[in-house]
């Protein structure tokens, strides 16, 4: 008899106070490519069913998820550190996506009726199918370690297929929850979470038919290039260096406001949070004022339900020093930190901060800080504004801050970005029904988009059937004759020709 060794354990821990939290596997390839085997067996009873019946099970996982809100927040901030609110967000988020992809996925993945491009098919009745690719991995960051795997697979699932969930090491607690409450409402076993560390994803990648990533520019990379390699499709959701411009009109309380959350919400690790700010030069001033006593207002720690923290911790020691050399590097360079500027007296605590006195060149305005950092830089006018915030080899996602909203929407045409948000932050990642993607080396493909959302995850069929009672033969078809040829060259000019002239004449002859 053989058996199979334990796949080691991974420890979590929590960053805010690292105490362990829990333990995982670290899955070989061998284990992931049986999960995904045995996935095989059961999608095509899933895509059968239909959207209808698949929008079915995921309200009630809906209703799983809502009836476990608190135990979901509770592990979400037992891995990842989370002030209370936030990682109260996370599963009503994933809530509204089941609802909008249940309602909405059936007719989305509805056969299509396509008109025939001309004569030569249109005879044919012209049917565009999407069949989802059998077996999706989902590969995932640690910053949202809920919302990013539960926006992947509701779509996935919806789409008929069935859905691999390799969570970040880092934070794979809350992941394992959506298997278990997949298995608790009892829906066909197609959705399964295999954890490990990268070379667990590698695997992934090498036994599924579709990868969905999201994580560093980095990985993608890597993910991209593999992934090539096998001939296999792939989606890339990747870092950014997401711009804000404040324009001179702007109501500066909101801009403040909606800066500081922008910037500082999850302690800044959100792929599209604000991490640079260029402010016209006659509001500089005040903006920085403001910007500086907010930011100074708000309280850090990891806060039960009283919700009495704001800014919770980072989820590792190592983005931890990212954040910091950021920062001293920008003040050994000559920026002035106003407020915040040091690591947390415990855990992985970063005191939120604003940096001004940047310039273009620093890390803190080029490189993906991803932590809880507003580095604010005076620009002479907008045009100045756009050219800096285009000045970027990331293009996620940006805000304008503006009272002229036409004119806030003209500059947002001119920002090099997959989204842009005029008096807002964030809220385009909340839009299930436009598409999330990055521009530049913020990604490939697009998260959601209505139904891009669902096709993604689907090869398009054809089906050519013909309209009409069918003949023994068709002229094209053997023996090749001369009479045949001639016959056939004359009508396809008499169809494609768009004058009289080479409508009616024969075909020129042979060079
Ligand atoms: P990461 O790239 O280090 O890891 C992401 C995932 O990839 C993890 O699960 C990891 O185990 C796995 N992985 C690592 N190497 C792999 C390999 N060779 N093959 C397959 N999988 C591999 O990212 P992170 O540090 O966990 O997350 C932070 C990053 O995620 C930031 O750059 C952030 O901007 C980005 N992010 C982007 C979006 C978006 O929608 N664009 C959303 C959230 C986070």
């Amino acid at each position: 008899m053989t058996t199979t060794a334990p796949s080691p354990a991974i420890v979590v821990t929590n960053p805010a106070d690292g105490s362990v939290v829990g333990s995982v596997p670290d899955a070989s390839a061998e284990e992931v490519r049986r999960v995904v085997d045995e996935l095989r067996i059961y999608q095509p009873a899933w895509e059968e069913i239909g959207a209808q019946a698949r929008g079915v099970w995921l309200g009630r996982l809906r209703d799983w998820l809502l009836d476990h809100e608190s135990e979901i927040a509770d592990t979400l901030q037992s891995e990842a550190g989370k002030a209370r609110a936030e990682a109260e967000a996370e599963a009503p988020m994933i809530c509204e996506l089941i609802n909008y992809y249940s309602k909405n996925a059936a007719a989305f993945l509805t056969d299509e009726r396509i008109p025939s491009s001309g004569a030569l098919t249109a005879q044919k009745k012209l049917v565009k199918v999407y069949r989802p690719y059998p077996v999706v991995g989902i590969i995932t960051p640690w910053n949202f370690p809920f919302a990013m795997p539960g926006m992947d697979c509701v779509p996935a699932l919806a789409a008929g297929a069935a859905v691999v969930i390799k969570p970040s090491e880092v934070t794979p607690l809350s992941a394992q929850l959506l298997e278990r409450a997949w298995t608790e409402i009892g829906a066909p076993p197609v959705l399964r979470v295999v954890t490990g560390l990268g070379a667990t994803g590698a695997a992934l990648v090498d036994a599924v038919d579709y990868i969905q990533f999201t994580g560093s520019t980095r990985t993608g990379k890597a993910i991209g290039a593999h992934a090539a390699g096998l001939l296999k499709p792939y989606s890339l959701e990747l870092g950014g260096k997401d711009p804000a411009l404040v324009l001179a009109d702007a109501d500066l309380d909101r801009a403040v406001n909606g800066i500081a959350w922008g910037g500082l919400m999850n302690s800044g690790q959100v792929c599209v949070s604000i991490e640079r700010v260029y402010v016209e030069a006659p509001v500089y001033d005040e903006f920085v004022a403001k910007l500086a006593a907010k930011v100074n207002s708000l309280r850090q720690g990891q806060d039960d339900a009283t919700y009495k923290q704001d800014v919770g911790a980072l989820a590792t020691l190592a983005q931890q020093q990212i954040v910091d050399g950021h920062v001293q590097a920008a003040v050994a360079e000559g920026a002035r930190v106003l407020t915040g500027g040091k690591v947390g007296a415990t855990g992985t605590f970063y005191e939120p901060t604003v940096l001004v006195d940047v310039n273009q060149s620093m890390a803190c305005m080029r490189e993906e800080t991803f932590g809880p950092t507003i580095p604010v830089m005076k620009v002479a006018d907008a045009e100045e504004g756009i050219r800096l915030a285009n000045d970027s080899p990331y293009g996620l996602s940006a805000t304008v801050w503006t009272s002229n909203l036409k004119r806030g929407e003209g500059i947002a045409r001119r920002l090099d970005a997959g989204a842009v948000n005029v008096n807002d932050a964030i809220i385009n990642l909340l839009a299930f029904s436009v598409p999330h993607g990055g521009w530049k080396e913020s990604g490939v493909g697009a998260r959601f988009g209505g139904a891009n959302g669902v096709r993604k995850y689907c090869r398009t069929q054809v089906v050519t059937v013909p309209r009409m009672k069918t003949m023994k033969n068709e002229m094209n078809w053997y023996p090749y004759k001369a009479r045949r040829a001639g016959l056939s060259g004359r009508v396809m000019r008499l169809i494609v020709a768009r004058d009289a002239r080479r409508r009616f004449s024969r075909r020129p002859p042979k060079a």
